[in-house]
C-alpha cells in the first residue's frame, strides 16, 4: 500500500510540473508576441515611445551614450535590431542623416518613423572668418521647444495606434496625459523667461538650442555654430564671448553634455562667469537610464540652470 502512493505521489507530482512547465512556456510567448518592440535612435523618442506605450512596448535606443548623433556608423548588429523590431524611429533625415541610409536598407517589416516629420526646421547662420561668407544650414534638434516635443509624441501615437489598433485608445489616453505634462513644462519655462532680467544665454560648447531659443525669444551668443561639426571656435570668436561676458556681466557660460566642456571651462577662466551643462538630450547614460530620467526631468534641470544664468 505505501509503495502504491508513492508511485500516485510522484506521478501527481510529475504532472504537476509539466502543467507549470507548460504554463511558463506560455507565459512566456504571451510576453513576447504582446509587446511592440521599438528601436529609437535618440532618447528623446525613446522616453516618448515610453510615456506613450508604457507597459505595451519593448523600447530599445541605438546610440551608445554619449555617441556623436550626426555622423554615426550603424553596426551590422544595429541592423539586426531593427530588422527585427516593429518600428524603428528617428528624428529626421538632417538630424540623423545615417538612419536614411539604414531606412532604406531595411528589408523587413519595420516600420519607420521619422518623428519630426511635419516640423518647420530653423536655419542658422554660419560665418566663414576666412572668407568673410555667410552660410545658412538648417539645425535638427527640434526637441528642445516642447511645442515641438508635443508633435513628435503626436506622430510617433498616430504610429503606435496603426501598429496597434486594440490599443489605440489605451496609447491615445497616456499621450494626452503627457502632452499636458509637456504643455506644464513650456509654460513653467516661459515663466521663468517672462520675469527674468536678462534674456541673453552664453554657449561655449556645441551649438544645438536653437529651437529652445526661439520658442522664448531669447538672445544668445555662441563660440561654435552647430553641433557635431568638429571644427573648435576661433581665439577671434572666444575673445568676442569673454568680452560679451565681461561686459554684460552674464554669470554662466553653458556647454552640452557628456563633454568636458574645455572651451567653456577656459573662457569661465578668463571671466566671472561659471561653466554650467545645459543637456541638449542627443543620449544619456546607462546610470542615467536606470534612475529613470526622462525628457521632462532633464529639461527641469536645465531650467534650474538657465535661472541662476538670467538672474
Ligand atoms: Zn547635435
Amino acid at each position: 500500500m505505501k509503495k502504491i502512493i508513492a508511485v500516485l505521489v510522484t506521478f501527481f507530482l510529475i504532472i504537476g510540473l509539466i502543467f507549470i512547465a507548460i504554463g511558463n512556456t506560455n507565459n512566456n510567448n504571451t510576453e513576447k508576441t504582446d509587446k511592440i518592440t521599438v528601436v529609437t535612435s535618440l532618447f528623446p523618442e525613446y522616453d516618448f515611445v515610453k510615456q506613450i506605450g508604457k507597459d505595451k512596448v519593448d523600447v530599445k535606443i541605438l546610440l551608445p551614450p554619449g555617441t556623436e548623433s550626426h555622423t554615426y556608423e550603424p553596426t551590422p548588429k544595429d541592423i539586426v535590431n531593427i530588422n527585427e523590431a516593429n518600428m524603428f524611429i528617428y528624428t529626421s533625415n538632417q538630424m540623423e542623416p545615417w538612419a536614411e541610409k539604414i531606412a532604406e536598407s531595411i528589408d523587413s517589416n519595420t516600420i519607420i518613423l521619422q518623428a519630426g516629420q511635419n516640423i518647420n526646421l530653423i536655419e542658422v547662420e554660419h560665418n566663414h572668418e576666412e572668407t568673410d561668407e555667410e552660410e545658412h544650414t538648417s539645425d535638427a534638434h527640434i526637441w528642445l521647444n516642447p511645442n515641438n516635443a508635443i508633435k513628435m509624441v503626436e506622430n510617433i501615437t498616430d504610429k503606435l495606434c496603426e501598429i496597434s489598433p486594440e490599443n489605440a485608445e489605451c496609447f491615445k489616453n497616456n499621450a494626452n496625459e503627457y502632452i499636458e505634462e509637456l504643455k506644464k513644462l513650456d509654460t513653467e519655462i516661459e515663466e521663468v523667461v517672462i520675469n527674468s532680467k536678462t534674456k541673453k544665454l552664453v554657449f561655449g560648447g556645441e551649438f544645438a538650442y536653437i529651437y529652445f531659443l526661439d520658442r522664448y525669444s531669447l538672445e544668445y551668443a555662441t563660440a561654435y555654430d552647430g553641433c557635431g561639426e568638429g571644427a573648435e571656435p576661433s581665439a577671434k570668436k572666444i575673445k568676442e564671448i569673454i568680452d560679451i561676458i565681461n561686459d554684460e556681466k552674464i554669470p554662466v557660460i553653458f556647454y552640452e553634455e557628456l563633454s568636458e566642456g574645455k572651451i567653456a571651462k577656459m573662457i569661465a577662466d578668463e571671466t566671472s562667469a561659471k561653466a554650467l551643462v545645459f543637456n541638449t538630450v542627443h543620449n544619456v547614460t546607462n546610470a542615467d537610464l536606470e534612475n529613470g530620467i526622462t525628457y521632462i526631468s532633464i529639461m527641469r534641470e536645465n531650467l534650474d540652470k538657465i535661472k541662476i544664468a538670467l538672474r
